[in-house]
C-alpha cells in the first residue's frame, strides 16, 4: 500500500473549499461538480499508486491539485464541445473543420428557420400539406437545368439510395479506375454492396475504354455509373470513357440502362472560367447525357451538408415516393440554408460571390498579399518575426486535389520559443482555437480562408504568447 494514500483529502473536506464552491455556483449544479471531484480523485489516487515521483506529498497540495483539475475542467464546460476554428491552413473545404462555411443570408434563413414556424410541408396557397422537396426544388433546377430533384442527408447517402432505389438485385457496370475511396470510410464498392446491387468492373486501373463496357453489358445491367475521382487523379498513360460516349453505349444496347454520375463537389458555378481546375459544372455533366446525378451540398457549392440528387423527372418521382426518402430526408434548417444558396446562384454574378466558398476560391494573390502586408505594419513584435512567403492553398474536401491556388503566408519565426509549442498552444488555449501549419521551423498562417475580423484574433494570440515565451525565458 502506498504510504501517500494515507494524505488524500476527504471529498467532504475539498467540498468545503472556497474555489468548489466557486465552480459549483459558476455552473449551477453542485451535484455535477461533486461528480467531477470524484473522477478526478480516482485520477489522484492512480497518480499516487503509479507514479513513484509524484511531488504530491500533503494533504493540501493533493486537494489544490484536484481543485486545479477542476477549474480545467470548468474551462472546457464553459467552451462546450464544438468550438469554433480559425482555419490558417489554407484548406478552403477542410472536412475535419467542416468543409463549407455559408454566406450570410443562408445563415439568417437557418435562424429564421429554428427560430418560427415555416411552411416546411405546408402549402400556403391552398392551406394544405406541401411538400418539403418544393422548398427547394426550382432552384436547383434552374441553377443545374435538371428536369426535377430532391436531397437527402449527404451525397453518401444519395449515392446508396440511387443505387438501391434503381440497382438492388441487378449490375450497375463502373470503371476500375473509378473504384475511389474517399476520407477512408467512403467506398464506392462497399456502398454498392450495402445496397444489393452488384458491381460489374470494367477496364484496368488506368484505361477503360467504350467497348469494355460495350462487352459488360447483360439483362441484368440496370446502370452504368460514373464516379467523379475528385480526390486523386491518375495521369499519364491513361484512357476514360467520357460521359456523352457512355451515354451512348447505354441507349444504344438497351434503352432502360440509366446513366449515372456521382459528382461528388458538383460545381454550380463555372471555375474553369476563372482557370482554377477542370470541374465540369452539374448543368454540363446533365447535358452531356446523364439521366441522373449526385453531388454534395458543403463542398463546391458551399452550402450546408446535403446531397443533392437532379436528373429525369420520372426518376426523382420514383426516389420521392421510396420509403428510404423518409430515412434521409434533411431537416428545416438544412433545407432554409440550401434554398438561400441555389437561390443565390440563380439571382447572378455579383451575388455569387458572397458565397465564401467561391470567393475564397477566387481571391487573388494580389489581394491576400496585400492583407498580410497590412498584418505585418500592424503587428508589433518585439522578439519574433513575421514576413511575408509565397505559397499555395488547397481546395480540400477531396475537391480538385490538383489545383493549388497561389498565396501569400505569413510566415513567423518564433526564434527560441520552440514553433510547435506555440502551433499547439494557438491550438490549445486560444478561443477561437486557431489552426496554422508548420513549415522549415516557423508558423504559417495562410490568409486566404482568413478574414479580416479573424486576424485581430491571431495578433492577439501572437502578441500574447510572445509576452508569454519571453516571460518564461527570464524566469
Ligand atoms: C465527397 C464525395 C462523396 C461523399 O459525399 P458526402 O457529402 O461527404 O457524403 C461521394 N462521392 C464522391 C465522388 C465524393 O467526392
Amino acid at each position: 500500500m502506498n504510504e501517500k494514500l494515507r494524505y488524500l483529502p476527504a471529498v467532504h473536506k475539498v467540498q468545503q473549499n472556497n474555489q468548489f464552491k466557486n465552480i459549483a455556483h459558476q455552473v449551477g449544479n453542485e451535484r455535477t461538480v461533486t461528480s467531477w471531484l470524484r473522477e478526478e480523485m480516482d485520477a489522484l489516487r492512480q497518480i499516487l499508486l503509479t507514479n513513484e515521483e509524484s511531488q504530491l506529498e500533503t494533504t493540501q497540495q493533493m486537494e489544490q491539485f484536484v481543485l486545479d483539475q477542476l477549474q480545467k475542467k470548468l474551462e472546457k464546460f464553459r467552451n462546450g464541445n464544438m468550438r469554433r476554428i480559425i482555419n490558417a491552413t489554407g484548406t478552403i473545404l477542410h472536412t475535419n473543420f467542416g468543409r463549407a462555411t455559408m454566406s450570410e443570408s443562408a445563415i439568417e434563413k437557418i435562424i429564421m428557420a429554428a427560430r418560427h414556424y415555416t411552411n416546411l410541408e405546408y402549402n400556403i396557397e391552398s392551406g394544405e400539406r406541401g411538400s418539403r422537396h418544393s422548398l427547394v426544388e426550382d432552384f436547383i433546377i434552374q441553377s443545374t437545368g435538371a428536369e426535377a430533384a430532391m436531397v437527402v442527408n449527404n451525397n453518401a447517402a444519395a449515392v446508396f439510395f440511387v443505387l438501391k432505389a434503381f440497382a438492388e438485385g441487378k449490375e450497375v457496370i463502373v470503371s476500375r479506375g473509378q473504384l475511389v475511396e474517399i476520407g477512408g470510410s467512403f467506398r464506392i464498392s462497399k456502398i454498392m454492396e450495402e445496397s444489393g446491387a452488384k458491381l460489374v468492373e470494367v477496364g484496368t486501373t488506368n484505361k477503360t475504354h467504350k467497348y469494355d463496357y460495350e462487352d459488360a453489358i447483360s439483362e441484368k445491367t440496370a446502370m452504368v455509373m460514373k464516379v467523379h475521382t475528385s480526390n486523386f487523379k491518375t495521369i499519364g498513360f491513361t484512357a476514360e470513357v467520357s460521359l456523352k460516349e457512355l451515354s451512348d453505349v447505354a441507349k444504344n444496347n438497351k434503352s432502360d440502362i440509366l446513366v449515372y454520375e456521382d459528382l461528388g463537389s458538383g460545381a454550380i458555378y463555372d471555375f474553369k472560367q476563372h482557370g482554377v481546375g477542370e470541374e465540369p459544372t452539374v448543368k454540363e455533366v446533365l447535358k452531356n447525357g446523364a439521366d441522373i446525378v449526385s453531388f454534395s451540398g458543403d463542398k463546391l457549392l458551399g452550402g450546408p451538408q446535403a446531397g443533392i440528387i437532379a436528373g429525369k423527372k420520372s426518376l426523382i418521382d420514383h426516389l420521392k415516393k421510396h420509403q428510404l426518402a423518409r430515412v434521409l430526408r434533411v431537416d428545416k434548417m438544412t433545407l432554409a440554408a440550401l434554398e438561400e444558396t441555389f437561390s443565390t446562384y440563380v439571382k447572378g454574378e455579383h451575388l455569387i460571390k458572397q458565397i465564401p466558398t467561391v470567393q475564397v476560391i477566387l481571391e487573388s494573390k494580389e489581394s491576400i498579399t496585400e492583407r498580410v502586408r497590412q498584418f505585418i505594419v500592424d503587428l508589433p513584435l518585439r522578439k519574433w518575426e513575421a514576413t511575408e512567403m509565397d505559397d499555395v492553398s488547397m481546395i480540400g474536401g477531396g475537391t480538385m486535389p490538383e489545383v493549388s491556388l497561389p498565396t501569400t503566408v505569413l510566415s513567423v519565426n518564433t526564434g527560441p520559443a520552440p514553433a510547435q509549442l506555440v502551433l499547439n498552444k494557438l491550438r490549445t488555449t486560444s478561443n477561437p482555437a486557431i489552426a496554422a501549419r508548420l513549415k522549415d521551423g516557423k508558423i504559417l498562417f495562410d490568409f486566404r480562408t482568413v478574414s479580416d475580423s479573424e486576424s485581430t484574433y491571431i495578433k492577439h494570440e501572437l502578441l500574447k504568447l510572445e509576452n508569454e515565451f519571453n516571460t518564461d525565458e527570464t524566469v
